[in-house]
């Protein structure tokens, strides 16, 4: 059996972390069992669906390495859909619903007044054709639901083990609304049958509609020819650092602005691979690597934790494990390729690459140094080698030592401050080589 996996966004805004956590978890299960990667744009509405966010989305999963096989776009199969929808009608699983939403909203109403769950009671079903053709002639369009079988529907779910969805208490869904227009529940069963997608891997907020869907899956199957029924992995959400929902910030930082923020594309894949998982969350050195280590039976019950303060951590790793060749373009075009020595030195203390700039400033442009104590950088000027190498740093420190008597932080502190006017930084025997005697007899006048 070859995998085949779909990541399915819907194209009405960006997609943020939680899609691509899916994607990214589809891509490298596909990855691992050489299957294939289906990217499929569920633009079944038609009205809120742009142009603008499908290419964002191919953009997107371009920028993280998630390429696809496969590409589908649901808006252009709606005959197959219709096909689908006209076998259901012939087996009496669709039928036609007159209602309004008001007259839903108040029979619902009455229900839960009465302390009676709030479900669909199938009146349209004793409709008599007479009265359809009254409702038709009053221009009523009708809505189709699909008549659920009632039942438990149950299935193993590769991360959350059994599972059992009792679809006696559900509503019957609506798959085709008034206009004609399919709802997402229909189309994505067909084509998971159409595609032959072996595993549905999504986020936990399906698991109901799982239940509809795998009646829906065998109510389909001779149409499809006694189709195999995918694996299905609920993926627990995602919340934030504080164990809450993700934050609406959080939530709906898009990736296009991650990447317009500087986030390395395999810090986000390496993070959010991670999180929720047994695996330490850190950097990974590629996306197949990540894939070596892909395996459900790693994933909790517990919800996965996306913590900015985490990802920019796997960030820093990534760019602290960042050869010079690899860095050199990118540090040419931000007009901070000051040479492998600065590389090395300063990438330890970068969170994003942008951070670079501030140091390439420090070694090359003007700051404004900090001086706490004048006479104490008085002297350390005085001593200061006439040839400044790239080992002075030590000697000239001894020599400040000696002749001041300060040692440890209060010898190196006021020479970080005055030498790159910041408290904390890449390592000052390397940096004060880097920024040089002229700059550092300048920096120490104040
Ligand atoms: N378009 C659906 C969504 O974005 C796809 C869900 C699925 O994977 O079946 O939620």
């Amino acid at each position: 059996m070859t995998v085949k996996v779909r990541f399915a966004p819907s194209p009405t805004g960006r997609i943020h972390a939680g899609n691509v956590r899916a994607a990214l978890i589809n891509w490298l299960y596909a990855k691992k069992h050489q299957g294939v990667f289906v990217l499929r744009i569920d633009d079944t509405d038609l009205e809120r669906s742009t142009q603008e966010n499908e290419d964002l989305i191919e953009t997107d999963l371009k920028w993280l390495g998630l390429e696809w096989g496969e590409r589908y776009n649901q808006s252009k199969r709606f005959d197959l859909y219709q096909k689908a929808a006209d076998t259901l009608k012939a087996a009496g699983r669709l039928y036609p619903c007159y209602e309004t939403a008001d007259e839903l909203d108040r029979r619902r109403k009455v229900q839960l007044s009465r302390g009676l769950p709030p479900v669909y009671d199938r009146a349209a079903l004793n409709l008599t054709d007479a009265e359809k053709a009254a409702f038709e002639a009053e221009g009523r369009k009708p809505h189709w639901r699909f008549k659920l079988e009632g039942k438990r529907v149950a299935w193993e779910d590769l991360v959350r083990g059994h599972c059992e969805v009792d679809t006696t208490s559900m509503s019957d869904p609506v798959l085709i609304r008034e206009d004609g227009a399919f709802l997402y529940t229909l189309p994505s069963v067909v084509d998971d049958l159409d595609m032959k997608i072996t595993h549905v891997i999504r986020g936990e907020d399906h698991v109901a509609n799982t239940g509809t869907q795998l009646e829906i899956f065998e109510a389909l199957s001779d149409f499809f020819g006694a189709a195999n029924l995918p694996t299905f992995a609920h993926m627990t959400l995602l919340v934030g650092a504080d164990g809450e929902g993700l934050s609406k910030r959080l939530g709906s930082l898009s990736i296009s602005e991650m990447r317009a923020q500087g986030y390395e594309p395999l810090a986000v894949t390496s993070h959010l691979a991670k999180i929720g998982t047994s695996d330490p969350v850190e950097p990974s050195e590629s996306l197949e690597a990540l894939a070596a280590l892909q395996d459900f039976s790693k994933m909790g019950r517990a919800p996965a934790r996306y913590d900015l303060e985490e990802l920019l951590r796997v960030n820093a790793g990534i760019l602290q494990a960042m050869a010079y060749a690899e860095a050199k373009p990118r540090l040419g075009a931000v007009n901070a390729d000051l040479g492998e020595l600065f590389w090395d030195t300063v990438k330890p203390n970068l969170s994003l690459f942008k951070d670079v700039a501030e140091w390439a400033n420090i070694v090359s442009g003007e700051i404004a140094p900090v001086i706490e104590d004048a006479e104490f950088a008085a002297k350390a000027l005085e001593l200061l080698p006439t040839d400044y190498g790239r080992d002075s740093w030590s000697a000239w420190t001894g020599a400040i030592k000696d002749a001041t008597g300060a040692k440890g932080k209060s010898l190196f502190m006021p020479l970080r401050l005055a030498l790159t006017g910041k408290p904390h930084g890449p390592d000052m025997g390397a940096i004060s080589f880097l920024i040089g005697r002229e700059k550092i007899a300048a920096r120490l006048k104040g």
